[in-house]
């Protein structure tokens, strides 16, 4: 029986719906970042610009985090030997854990292959763990949370996007059975927060846990970089804080943190921590490098907000229709898929630029964009040559220019 023509008619719907994805082939530079070697570049490899990488800060090129990689690896070799109950416990991982405890002020943390993984395992493991537990997840949460309340096999209920009144009547009408509240500190599409102490404040009132992602928070905001809870005082009322080492620290893996005898339970049960080979001492050790380095260091935070404002300020005096944010993120509205991968496509073709088109399913259909994440190591001159290819773009495509901007002209 010849089962190809199952997989070549999956990708052939992808391709009729438009939401086949091509990947650009890119290597980048160690020590030049935001630069990177474009390998599909028509006329022989070239190099280009990245304005898209959750590699927020840069720290995936510190240089501190290179060498403690490097070494590392020198020293333990690479790989961790095994799943964490057989050979993969290494001393590198047991003081990146301690690392994380610290930074979110939590009792443990526990340490996975990466935050989808920690999403995925840890939410269901904690709330099957909880009898009769029912989940309250917001609308717009990551893939990876929406797995893990899958996973648990547990009553859920999805509460309108950071829609407080909403989630209060969901706890009002679950009564007394143990709840769970779901959610993130920062949306990565749309850029937007959430309101942690008020729906803290409804977590306490209504005897729910809460269980906190902020993976596109850590390293960024808060006086240590502990994320969005640390920034609003609110750490410490949150029962569990996911997050990544894969984004602002650069690194690679996930992890979750809070109370001694949660963290426990979750090694305990949790298959996704059992079953898997365990992050290489390497790795552990550039994270920890990372997570340590931003928790004194503020200049990279303050160089991050300095740029993606700035860059917010060029682009919206351009006419671009930029979705305004009150974060890093800084999506341009496309509204439409074909255009938004056009105008990438012509972006890294004619200008050098990198920036992936994100269409459906990511985000909704019609509001196909491209998301622009400054970091502080692009230049004055890197914003300004982002804002003449974006209008050149903008104008070649026909795309619609912002009212408020042309009335201003
Ligand atoms: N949570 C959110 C909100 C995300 O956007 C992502 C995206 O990557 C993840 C979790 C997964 O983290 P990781 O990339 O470390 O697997």
């Amino acid at each position: 029986m010849d089962y190809t023509h199952y997989f070549e008619s999956a990708v052939a719907s992808l391709k009729s719906e438009r939401r086949y994805r091509v990947f650009a082939d890119l290597e980048r530079i160690a020590g030049r970042f935001p630069r990177a070697t474009w390998h599909g570049a028509p006329g022989g490899p070239r190099e280009i610009t990245v304005w898209c990488s959750n590699d927020y800060l840069g720290m995936g090129q510190h240089p501190d985090v290179i060498a403690a990689m490097a070494d590392t690896a020198r020293r333990c070799g690479t790989g961790a030997g095994g799943t964490r109950n057989i050979s993969g416990t290494s001393h590198p991982i047991v003081g990146l854990e301690r690392e994380l405890a610290d930074l979110h002020g939590k009792e443990a943390a526990l340490v996975f292959t990466s935050g989808y993984v920690s999403n995925q395992t840890g939410i269901a493991t904690i709330a099957r763990l909880i009898p009769n537990c029912l989940i309250l997840s917001d609308a717009l949460n990551h893939n990876s949370m929406i797995e893990g309340v899958r996973g648990s096999g547990c009553e859920k209920r999805i509460w309108r996007h950071n829609d407080l009144a909403h989630l209060e009547q969901l706890l009002r009408e679950a009564g007394d059975r143990p709840k769970l509240i779901v959610f993130e500190s920062v949306y990565s599409m749309d850029g937007d927060v959430a309101p942690i102490g008020r729906v803290c404040d409804l977590a306490e009132r209504h005897g729910a846990m809460t269980y906190l992602d902020e993976v596109h928070a850590v390293g960024m905001y808060g006086p240590r970089g502990a994320g969005i809870a640390e920034r609003d005082g609110v750490m410490g009322r949150v029962d569990v804080i996911e997050g990544t080492l894969g984004k602002a620290y650069g690194v690679l893996g996930g992890y979750i943190a809070g109370r001694g005898a949660v963290i426990d339970a979750v090694r305990s049960y949790a298959q996704g921590f059992i079953f898997t080979t365990a992050l290489p001492p390497a790795i552990c050790a550039a994270a920890a490098t990372s997570v340590r380095h931003l928790k004194q260091s503020r200049a990279e935070r303050e160089g991050q907000q300095r740029q993606a404002a700035r860059t917010k300020a060029v682009l919206v005096e351009a006419g671009l229709p930029v979705m305004p944010t009150p974060t890093h993120i800084v999506p341009v509205m496309v509204r439409d898929a074909e255009a938004c991968k056009a105008a990438s496509d012509r972006l890294l073709e004619r200008h050098g630029i990198y920036i992936q088109p994100i269409n459906y399913p990511t985000v909704p259909r019609g509001t196909e964009r491209l998301r622009i994440t400054p970091t502080p190591l692009h230049a004055e001159a890197d914003i300004r040559h982002l804002r003449d290819a974006l209008v050149e773009v903008w104008s070649a495509l026909g795309l619609p220019f912002e009212m408020r901007a042309q009335a201003a002209e």
